[in-house]
């Protein structure tokens, strides 16, 4: 296959793309296709790599509305709720809702998501559940599955012996909820006790971490020293961190560097830091979301993820990472031509990073894997949450949208509107998207 003159995200225009066997062979101008393979026309449309959740609940996710709503929309009902609803799920229901979103995942060009699974059940129901799923999706999505004790891993009796068989059972990575224990030492002890876990067993690390308005719970710097002190440079996420949002400005200049030293990666969740954190607040209300721009400008990687779509604590979601990031761009007001594209990277490589997947990427010797996004430009494809042409995977289409466009019957006006004519475009054809502050 042949895709004939893409813009890539960095700028670069008139680029084709030469897949052989799955992987990507060539990227550059005026590439020739073998005899008898298809050329199709990017027309300049944007070539990105595949979107990359790096936090969801597939557990949890489209059971909205069971066995109630939740009503004072807060982190801790909707934690009451889930376990309201864990006595009620049954494997199969839990199967088909995964899948379905599995669907829509892949409509939107999301083909990797990191799932944490709730180990907080003597059955562990769930991961099983979510293993099958992991292996009926794999020839079209990455599923990476995190062992979560969500009622945490001390609090909960036989929560750790749950996590452990779940890892024993497959499940990737090490999860964690140290805001959640019931003390400060306890969180910390636990944050201590799943970092030993996970470099035995040579597994990465994602805490749910500080999901709190509470300036003073600080779970990330015993995160990031026990990352540091058993090696885990790059294989540890610390999710949420909602309460650095609310931190001592001077405490979080030193904290910040100590995170980039331990190579942590950093997840927020704007969607639902948005809506969750500040619920105690009057007037002025806290938005939440975790530092990401200073933490980018730190030497933090920075991944955004969806977190939840239609489950105990959040109504709304489709799949759609162009939402997840458009809405991070707001909360931090990375309005710059740079903090979009830093929003842009926030939903694909850097997600891919904390992932830590193979052959991703647009280079020659990656996995075929990539969209063709009705867009110009990351920026664009933000602002417009444009429409995925085509969805690719492998080096087969796996997915396909029509082109957004409409049509106006109004008196003396044009009829076609292309809400993708830029009146003041960014420059073409540079290596390197301009920076605008
Ligand atoms: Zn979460």
């Amino acid at each position: 296959m042949l895709i004939h003159n893409a813009t890539l995200p960095d700028g670069r225009t008139g680029i084709d793309l030469l897949v052989q066997q799955g992987r990507i062979a060539a990227v550059g101008p005026n590439l020739q296709a073998p005899e008898g393979a298809p050329v199709i026309e990017a027309d300049g449309w944007l070539l990105s790599p595949p979107f990359v959740d790096a936090h969801f609940h597939m557990d949890a996710t489209l059971s909205y509305g069971l066995p109630r709503v939740n009503a004072s929309g807060t982190l801790l009902e909707g934690i009451a709720l889930w376990g309201e609803l864990k006595p009620q799920l049954t494997e199969e229901a839990l199967v088909e809702r995964a899948l379905q979103y599995c669907d829509w995942a892949v409509a939107r060009g999301l083909l990797a998501i990191r799932s944490h699974v709730d180990v907080c059940d003597e059955r562990l129901l769930a991961v099983r559940a979510l293993l099958y799923v992991k292996q009926k999706v794999s020839p079209y999505l990455d599923l990476q599955l995190v062992a979560f004790p969500q009622d945490g891993v001390l609090r909960s009796a036989g929560a750790l012996l749950n996590l452990q068989r779940a890892l024993d059972l497959g499940v990737d990575v090490v999860g964690g909820i140290p805001h959640f224990e019931r003390t400060m030492a306890d969180g910390a002890e636990s944050v201590k006790l799943l970092c030993e876990l996970a470099a035995e067993r040579g597994l990465r690390v994602d805490m749910h971490c500080d999901e709190s308005d509470d300036p003073l719970s600080r779970h990330i710097e015993t995160l990031a020293f026990h990352t540091q002190r058993l090696g885990l440079q790059g294989r540890v996420t610390g999710s949420h961190l909602t309460s650095m949002h609310s931190m001592d400005n001077y405490y979080v200049s030193k904290l910040i560097p100590l995170m980039a030293e331990a190579g942590l990666h950093a997840v927020a969740n704007p969607l639902i830091n948005i809506t969750l954190q500040g619920r105690h607040d009057t007037y002025p209300k806290r938005r939440g979301m975790t530092r990401v721009p200073e933490l980018l400008a730190g030497g933090v990687n920075v991944g955004f993820g969806h977190d939840c779509v239609m489950d105990p604590w959040y109504s709304l979601g489709s799949g759609d990472m162009l939402e997840v990031a458009a809405m991070g761009l707001h909360v931090a007001q990375m309005t710059s031509q740079q903090g979009m594209r830093q929003c842009f990277d926030a939903v694909t490589v850097n997600n891919a990073r904390i992932l830590g997947l193979e052959g991703y990427g647009l280079a020659p010797g990656c996995r075929a894997d990539f969209l063709l996004l009705q867009a110009r430009s990351p920026a664009e494809a933000l602002r417009l949450r444009a429409a995925r042409l085509l969805v690719v995977r492998g080096g087969e289409v796996i997915a396909r949208s029509p082109a957004a466009s409409a049509s106006l019957n109004l008196p003396g006006r044009p009829l076609n509107v292309d809400f993708t004519l830029q009146r003041d475009p960014v420059p073409s054809g540079a290596t390197e998207p301009p920076s605008i502050e």
